[in-house]
């Protein structure tokens, strides 16, 4: 069933990429992780959901520009606040379980963070028992690091909760690199104790690293997938 929505912010977090804040005409309960759809002019694509403010209810889609792209062409040179819109769902299994019996490696680049940033937003105002979550960012340059303030104030208030922010394309003094080499460090180092892997983002990183995490020996039930295409 299509809800009738307005686009009522638009923020600009990197060149590339920028926060659409939609208010539901109608109340929406979701759980952290999952995506909607949201219609444009018959348009229809998906999106995780990577944020939601109770006071104003109203939740925040994290959307990188495509070059070429129908929808996100339209977000990034047409669309303004008050727009109207339409959204399904909330859709999706990308959420944690009732219980949470081991550590947590949430793997991403770009904007593959949004439902990460919602399930860390739930873990404290929920008081979610867990144990150690692992957050690993990849992205090119500095410029391109999303919501950097927010997740570090998560490594504060969040217990055991670390976050590794990677950059593939410039030097600075944290992690350089791929994803990949993080993951695969904390596996070797045998710092992690039944580790459930989610992956989020484009299909080529998601699928060495589900290869990767394979050959380690991870079954495929312990790694969860959210493939943006
Ligand atoms: C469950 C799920 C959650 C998602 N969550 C997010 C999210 O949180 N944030 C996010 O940014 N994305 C997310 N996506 C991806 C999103 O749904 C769209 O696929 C994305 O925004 C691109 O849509 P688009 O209409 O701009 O591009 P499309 O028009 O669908 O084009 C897709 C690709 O084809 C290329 N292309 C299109 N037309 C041409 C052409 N004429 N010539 C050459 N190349 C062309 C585009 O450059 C682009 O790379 C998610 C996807 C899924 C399935």
């Amino acid at each position: 069933m299509w809800i009738k929505a307005t686009l009522s912010n638009i923020i600009k977090e990197t060149d590339l990429t920028w926060k659409f804040v939609i208010k539901p005409e109608s109340k929406f309960a979701f759980k952290p992780g999952q995506f909607v759809q949201i219609k444009i002019n018959d348009l229809v694509r998906s999106y995780s959901i990577a944020s939601y403010n109770s006071a104003i209810e109203s939740f925040e889609l994290l959307i990188v520009k495509l070059d070429g792209g129908k929808m996100t062409e339209h977000l990034f040179e047409n669309a303004k606040a008050g727009d109207e819109l339409e959204i399904k769902g909330p859709l999706g299994k990308f959420i944690l379980p009732e219980e949470i019996e081991g550590d947590l490696l949430f793997i991403c680049t770009g904007t593959g963070l949004a439902p990460f940033r919602s399930i860390l937003q739930s873990i404290p105002l929920q008081n979610t028992s867990h144990k150690k979550i692992y957050l690993i960012f990849g992205t090119r340059t500095k410029n391109d690091i999303l919501c950097q303030d927010e997740m570090n104030a998560y490594e504060k208030s969040i217990k055991d909760f670390k976050y590794i922010p990677v950059l593939s394309r410039e030097k600075w003094d944290g992690e350089t690199g791929y994803v990949h080499d993080q993951y695969l460090n904390l596996v070797k180092n045998n710092v992690l104790e039944n580790p459930t892997f989610y992956l989020c983002g484009w299909r080529d990183m998601i699928k060495e690293a589900r290869l990767n995490l394979k050959e380690q020996g991870f079954d495929s039930k312990k790694i969860k997938l959210e493939i943006y295409g």
